[in-house]
């Protein structure tokens, strides 16, 4: 069996559906089919939730009503037989009075998180409907009712696993569609699994099921050795091992997902990248194995938070650091870089939700600077921290950039330097010329 992820570009108009179909039909085998969202729908989801968040009804309504005419003309241009035709554009008509409902409904996260998981409700159905429209047999098997969360939002395997295995044993087809990003959480509610969720449902499908393969199929011929928006002549990588790929996907390549690596490291399924403009290129394997030594590529993650928290009598304290350590896991805020002097502690956070309770807490025995607007540059391959000449040509290539902090040695696969976010794109270029 294998899991195919089409992200919301590949479903992105009635041609790309089509697309979509002939792609899964060229694979063997049993497999499980994870939508997006149709592009932009997401976002109009968001807009529409924020709107009434911000008690702004009509306008809400008024973004509705356009995203509802375009659907029907998705509908009239995906369908050749007027029977599938009407009887989506009724299913568009529903889902639209559903949305509409939610509109007039008191805003609570709840209904925001309702609000956002229409796109892959509808993009699912709409895509078994075209199936059957062909004559393909395929089964719409719903996400909510197997992807479960934990009580802080996170993928609860266990539950998944169970409840996946037992929905798929009666079932016959070839093809199953499901939904990506939307999850049930531990209250039973509707939820999601954040932007871009899509991959992290594929790569968890694809791990509790120990399948052959998941592919992610995108608009990209899979990950690139630089970021293609900022830097020229990057070009896309043939394999990355699980560790350089989880890294890339962490800080700042947006191909991933940042944790969909995770579930498929843990049960050694191999994740493959593939391009649905092109299916034939090769595209990038993520796996188990590695090319030793060498410096694969480079990434970074802007509006990064950096800290500075010096303590007046660190000098040979010791419990400082678990005091300090304590206050963000009290506000579940993850500490991405750290580093440490004997007097002072740097670190960097990314979710800034929390900065002022944080900066209060800490305050009270110790002196906060913060920076904002930071960025993380990071450079991966297998063992590059002990790799001859990389460091130089490193700082040789920064010689012009003002590094606020470094991170070498934390991983074999990863070095990581902190750059004010004014210098992240000429700081990936001048990388870039000298590593590769
Ligand atoms: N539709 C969701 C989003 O736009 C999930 C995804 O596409 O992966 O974030
Ligand atoms: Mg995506």
């Amino acid at each position: 069996m294998k899991v195919l992820k089409f992200g919301g570009t590949s479903v992105g108009s009635p041609e790309r559906m089509m697309q979509v179909a002939d792609i899964i039909a060229g694979v063997q085998g049993k497999k499980i089919v994870v939508l997006s969202a149709v592009s932009g729908t997401t976002n109009t989801l968001v807009s529409m939730s924020d709107y009434c968040e911000n008690e702004q009804k009509d306008e809400a309504k008024k973004v509705a009503e356009e995203l509802h005419s375009k659907y029907h003309e998705f509908v009239k241009n995906l369908y050749k037989d007027e029977a599938y035709v009407k009887s989506n554009i009724e299913f568009i008509d529903q889902k639209f009075s559903d949305i509409n409902n939610l509109i007039e409904e008191r805003f609570t996260e709840q209904v925001a998180k309702m609000f956002v998981a229409q796109g892959e409700l509808i993009s699912t159905h709409l895509f078994t409907e075209y199936l059957s429209s062909i004559g393909k047999s395929a089964v719409l098997l719903p996400a909510l009712d197997f992807m479960a969360l934990d009580e802080y939002a996170e993928p609860d395997l266990k539950t998944t696993k169970v409840k996946l295995e037992n929905l798929l044993s009666s079932l016959d087809e070839n093809v199953i569609v499901t939904q990506g990003y939307i999850a049930r959480n531990a209250a039973g509610g509707t939820d999601n699994l954040r932007r871009g969720g899509s991959d992290y449902t594929a790569t968890i499908v694809g791990a509790v099921l120990k399948v052959e393969e998941v592919q992610i199929w995108t608009d990209i011929d899979g990950m690139h050795n630089n970021d293609p928006r900022l830097v020229d002549n990057t070009r896309p990588l043939a394999h990355l091992s699980f560790e350089e790929a989880s890294e890339l996907a962490y800080f700042g390549a947006k191909v991933l997902h940042p944790s969909c690596i995770v579930p498929a490291q843990m049960n050694e399924v191999p994740v493959r990248i593939k391009n649905t403009m092109d299916p034939e290129a090769h595209g990038t394997l993520i796996s188990n194995e590695t090319e030793p030594e060498k410096v694969k590529a480079l990434a970074a993650k802007d509006h990064i938070t950096a800290i500075k928290i010096k303590s007046n009598r660190m000098v040979m304290a010791y419990g400082f650091l678990k005091r300090v350590f304590e206050v963000f896991e009290k506000y579940r805020t993850p500490i991405d870089m750290i580093t440490t002097s004997e007097i002072a502690v740097s670190l960097t956070i990314d979710n800034s939700d929390h900065l002022k309770e944080i900066i209060e807490e800490i305050g009270k025995y110790a002196t906060v600077e913060v920076d904002r607007e930071q960025a993380i540059i990071c450079i991966v391959g297998d063992h590059i921290a002990s790799r001859k000449g990389v460091g130089t040509a490193i700082f040789e290539a920064m010689e012009e950039i003002p590094i606020r902090m470094i991170s070498y040695g934390g991983s074999r696969n990863n070095i990581s330097l902190l750059v004010p976010h004014d210098y992240m794109k000429d700081s990936l270029i001048k990388l870039h010329k000298a590593l590769f």
